[in-house]
């Protein structure tokens, strides 16, 4: 019994030092990170914004967010904590405009890194036979738009929404309707400027430092902080026509798609979306679609049915207009939509592609852009796809959608498998993307728990019937679901984890790995 009480005194007083001797490394960490030489700084208040994002579900604070100035304050943060070592517990989360969905960009407790607070290196184009642009990963793609186009040049691949950051995008993939061509952002990258979790700075591209380069394209922000890329460009056309048309029949829907983003001479855009119990085509948030004849379409009416609208852009410059109206006349008489639901407008090259922000400044106003965004990305392999929509739109989702669903094809011969991103295994596959906003305090079908008991069953639905789906912008929770995501890429993905960022000090809010102590 002795014995007994003496080893649960010992035990006592041995955790105790322990939690002291941790409480006084933390309480000294600020300290320690204010000696550091940087030609930025850091904050110790205002830490709210560092702690939302766009999913604005979850909010964990930060102990600290480094504004830096240069690559080499990030590298000499987090340098000076992978020094510190594991018992620091210390963790660092790059965060470049907050618009991912789960937390991602935060670090409870650790260091956000505000990396559109970086100035240099300023954007620079490159001219010639293959233009190319040098931004830093801070950069909103609207500005690298803005300055190639003073090149007459301009990125190839896009997301929908350009007012996220090039780290932010090429850490996931970067997706729109230009990726059936041109693959996705991260195919469109040739060199990036890397700082790893042992702060070192590194350049790398498919020739040089090839491992680091293909981990950190859809890494999730695992294997380093990106703070330069070099984004190919093409010449930028001036106008495009942009162009919707209506479906009653999925296989049809579905069809048309497959066969345009195998054909040669195509659109430049091809997306798609699923219009559940709406009608008019003006009822859409996500973009400023504005048809040359808006009675026709507000009057469209789907008797409640399900619709399925391909949507397709055909760029130009205003002396190519007789050609190219004669391309697109000739396109779309190959495809099999409602022949009464051709809707047509012709916009700026700019205006195209801004076209989300037109929708958030309306719903900015409305105070409907800041609630809750339960959002659900799916990759789906093409075998699947009417398995899918036959029991998700004619079963899970009959009634409301709460938001847009995009539903694409795109060529997997397009996405390089060295990188870390994770794709089905067939040769088209689909971005099945469920843009849901919750209406805050609601418990009706727009109420957060209902869109995310939907969720749940589709999740569920695609599991029970395996087919082969991963999630785009992934979120789990546990180690074991990661490593079913990743599946076979799971020992490369650990493997290049343990290389670049050994004590798991970046990119905490994924939840993939945790500090080890
Ligand atoms: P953040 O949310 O700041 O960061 C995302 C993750 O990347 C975090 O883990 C962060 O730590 C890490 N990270 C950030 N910067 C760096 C860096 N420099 N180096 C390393 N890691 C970094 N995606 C598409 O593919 N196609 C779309 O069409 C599309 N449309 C969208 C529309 C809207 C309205 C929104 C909100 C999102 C959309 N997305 C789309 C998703 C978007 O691409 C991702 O959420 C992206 O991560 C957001 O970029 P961000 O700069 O806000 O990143």
């Amino acid at each position: 019994r002795h014995n007994n009480l003496f080893l649960r005194g010992f035990m006592i007083l041995f955790f105790s030092c322990i939690t002291i001797r941790l409480n006084l490394c933390i309480s000294s960490i600020p300290s320690s990170l204010k000696t550091l030489p940087l030609e930025g700084h850091f904050n110790f208040d205002e830490l709210n914004y560092a702690a939302r994002d766009f999913g604005n579900r979850y909010q964990y604070h930060p102990m600290a967010v480094l504004q830096p100035k240069s690559v080499s304050d990030i590298a000499a943060t987090i340098r000076h904590i992978w020094r510190m070592g594991p018992s620091s517990q210390l963790t660092v989360a790059a965060r470049g405009h907050g618009h991912s969905l789960h937390g991602q960009s935060q670090a409870h407790g650790g260091v956000v890194i505000n990396m559109k607070s970086i100035t240099v290196p300023e954007m620079k184009v490159y001219t010639g036979s293959f233009p190319y642009i040098d931004v830093s990963g801070g950069e909103l793609w609207i500005n690298i738009l803005r300055e190639s186009l003073r090149y007459g040049l301009a990125p190839r691949s896009w997301t929908d929404y350009l007012h996220l950051t090039v780290g932010g995008t090429l850490s996931n993939a970067g997706i729109s309707g230009q990726a059936f061509r041109h693959g996705p952002q991260i195919s469109n990258v040739e060199q990036m400027e890397i700082v790893t979790g042992k702060g070192e700075i590194i350049n790398c591209s498919r020739e040089q430092n090839g491992e680091l380069f293909h981990s950190v394209l859809g890494g999730l922000g695992q294997f380093g902080i990106i703070t330069r890329a070099r984004i190919i460009l093409e010449p930028a056309p001036a106008m495009v026509k942009w162009i919707r048309v209506l479906y009653t029949d999925f296989t049809a829907f579905t069809s048309d798609q497959e066969r345009l983003i195998s054909a040669e001479n195509t659109f430049d855009f091809i997306e798609g979306f699923v219009m559940i119990n709406r009608t008019g085509l003006l009822n859409n948030w996500r973009s400023s679609f504005n048809p040359q004849d808006p009675v026709q379409a507000s009057q469209f009416k789907s008797d409640g049915k399900t619709l399925y609208c391909l949507e397709l852009a055909k760029y130009f410059n205003l002396d190519e207009t007789n050609v190219v109206n004669q391309e697109v006349q000739n396109h779309l008489s190959h495809l099999s939509y409602i022949s009464s639901t051709l809707f047509l407008t012709e916009v700026t090259y700019v205006d195209f592609l801004d076209r989300v922000h037109v929708s958030e400044v309306k719903l900015r106003s409305k105070g409907l852009w800041d609630v809750p965004h339960p959002w659900l990305n799916l990759f789906i392999p093409k075998s699947k796809i009417h398995n899918f929509a036959e029991e998700v739109f004619g079963n899970i989702l009959r009634e409301t959608s709460n938001g847009p669903v995009l539903l694409y094809a795109v060529n997997k011969s397009k996405w390089d498998n060295r990188t870390s991103v994770v794709i089905p295994e067939e040769d088209i596959f689909y971005l099945v993307a469920f843009l849901t906003s919750a209406v805050p305090s609601s418990n009706g079908s727009d109420g957060l728990e209902h869109i995310l008991t939907q969720n749940k069953r589709i999740l569920e639905y695609c599991e029970r019937a395996h087919l082969g789906v991963k999630q785009y912008l992934p979120h789990y929770t546990t180690q074991e679901e990661w490593q079913a995501h990743f599946g076979p890429q799971w020992e490369v993905f650990l493997q290049r984890k343990s290389v670049y960022d050994p004590l798991a000090i970046l990119a905490p809010g994924q939840r993939i790995f945790h500090k080890t102590i």
